[in-house]
């Protein structure tokens, strides 16, 4: 048993409010939170961002010059510090050449084409951090692919390293789908050995090698986002040709739902709302509601009709595709509805065609919008997350915290959250459909339309789902839980990954 505070160093790409395209960013900046007030001692690490470096924060610069391997060679990095809550240190490692750019990952066109060398760069810096710092981890938390090369470095060159000698590695998948893929030439950045790290049981991945296998093989284990996603990943349907590792590591495997930061997401007091409001009086949700169709010029009449909403990466794995098969029918139902994302033109074409066909019917924002992020979910009735897969999806939860009635795709985390509404019991907190066809969609679309004409139910579900709690508090304990599990493997077998175990070279210091 470790005395004292627990260590833990948190390496996600990207944390709340610093630097965000997604919904790891929301759990980077909140599990922290509530963790630190289970009483652990966390520190976070973020690259310095062009967009954290416009910001408007309070950096203190901690070191100049930390020297920081890259392949053969030896590069330097600055690094700053501020806080994300008091005590809760956030370190950022500059390098403008690697991270002063428009975007965290790449442009429209395509990832950024080092991205290799920016996150190899990122994970040893993160490292010689806590030897300059002499912070020693008792647990490193790494969060998708950007990160997987935490857990091999720390069974290879890094094992060996006072402040990281014998440390556990917990690592998250917040998405398989982005697999941080690379080819074989490129092996040599990442600063493994390649006889030891690239095979079948390690990096290599039919050719190339992966950064998430890499993760999924070394830590001593793995979460995901919530338990029916943990399922889903070791199967065929929905594993991405990782099924098999991930069969194979299901011991160490833990489906923990991500939680939501009601301090940012509470319409009692939403800075960026018009009009706050709780369970006990909806008023301001209504006076929400006219402020966003006034907003984006839609038909005033709208208030007294269902206003649909999404608010989504436009991308194939949200399932738009659906939306868009059976948008003209859904606009039918003399019903409005709401859109802002970003991602494929087709899909922002396709939503615009359909909204020049019903003038006053759709608002459609393009771009990344936080503000109107959270003025889309008080302001709408129903949210729609049609998902081919979702990991855990937070928009549904936020939805219920809004009064906003979510119909969803029931796959990962979207299954776990949202119980289907019984008129006769009053149960349920939404909609859902199974098939990933647009008809079953359609359907649940219609249902939850149609119950919005039945103010009495309308109220009833809207109020199961105000009342429901799905607070860090409880995730946050199983972290605690399984960081005491990871670190109470006897060091030899933690040493012992399944497959092959690889020989330890001496750090380069
Ligand atoms: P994912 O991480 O797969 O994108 P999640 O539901 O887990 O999906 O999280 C998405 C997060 O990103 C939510 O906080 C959501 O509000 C936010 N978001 C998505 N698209 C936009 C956008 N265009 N503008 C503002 N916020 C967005």
């Amino acid at each position: 048993m470790v005395k004292g505070a627990l260590n833990v160093l948190f390496l996600s790409p990207e944390v709340v409010p610093f630097a965000k395209t997604g919904g790891l960013a929301d759990v980077a900046g909140s599990l922290p939170i509530a963790l630190k007030r289970l009483g652990l001692d966390v520190r976070l690490v973020l690259p310095f961002y062009r967009i954290i470096r416009e910001g408007n924060y309070e950096f203190r610069s901690i070191l100049k010059n930390l020297e920081v391997p890259l392949g053969k060679e030896n590069l330097r990095a600055n690094v700053l510090e501020t806080q994300l809550r008091p005590g809760i240190p956030v370190y950022f490692i500059e390098r403008e050449d690697l991270y002063d750019r428009p975007n965290l990952y790449g442009n429209p066109g395509g990832d950024y084409y080092d991205n290799l060398e920016r996150f190899s760069f990122f994970a040893h810096a993160a490292f010689r951090l806590t030897e300059a710092l002499s912070f020693k981890p008792h647990v490193v938390h790494c969060h998708d692919w950007q990160t997987g090369l935490v857990p091999a470095l720390l069974k290879g060159p890094y094992g060996d390293i006072p402040t990281l000698s014998g440390v556990a590695s917990v690592f998250t998948i917040h998405n398989l789908g982005y697999q941080g893929l690379f080819p074989e030439e490129k092996f040599p950045l990442t600063g493994l050995p390649k006889t030891d790290f690239f095979h079948a049981d390690g990096l290599e991945y039919w050719g190339k090698f992966s950064l998430l296998k890499a993760g999924i093989n070394y830590s001593e284990a793995i979460t995901t986002v919530s338990p029916t996603y943990a399922k889903e990943i070791q199967t065929s349907e929905y594993g991405m040709s990782m099924e098999g590792i991930l069969r194979r590591r299901s011991a160490w495997l833990h489906g923990i739902l991500n939680g939501v930061d009601y301090t940012c997401w509470d319409p009692a007091r939403d800075s960026h709302l018009s009009a706050k409001y709780s369970p006990e009086d909806l008023v301001g949700k209504a006076r929400c509601k006219a402020s966003l169709i006034k907003q984006l010029n839609l038909d005033p009449s709208l208030a007294e009709r269902p206003l649909l909403g999404m608010i989504s990466r436009l991308d194939a794995q949200k399932g738009l595709d659906l939306l868009v098969q059976i948008l003209d029918d859904v606009l039918e139902l003399d019903i409005g509805l709401v859109v802002l994302g970003s991602g494929d033109e087709q899909i922002q074409e396709a939503i615009q065609r359909a909204a020049d066909r019903h003038p006053g019917q759709v608002g459609l924002s393009i771009g990344f919008n936080e503000p109107l992020a959270h003025e889309i979910m008080a302001g709408v009735d129903i949210f729609l997350i049609p998902s081919r897969y979702e990991p855990c999806g937070l928009t549904q939860m936020y939805a219920l915290k809004y009064g906003t009635v979510p119909v969803v795709r029931a796959t990962g985390g979207l299954d776990d959250t949202i119980n289907h509404f019984d008129a006769e019991a009053g149960t349920g907190n939404g909609f859902k459909f199974s098939r990933y066809e647009s008809k079953a969609f359609y359907a649940s679309i219609q249902e939850a339309v149609g119950l919005f004409q039945n103010a009495k139910l309308w109220k009833k579900i809207v109020a199961n789902g105000m009342r429901a709690d799905f607070s860090w508090d409880r995730s946050a304990q199983r972290y605690l839980e399984l960081y005491r599990s990871v670190m109470e493997r006897p060091a030899l077998e933690r040493g012992k990954i399944e497959g092959p175990k690889p020989n330890r070279i001496k750090a380069d210091r």
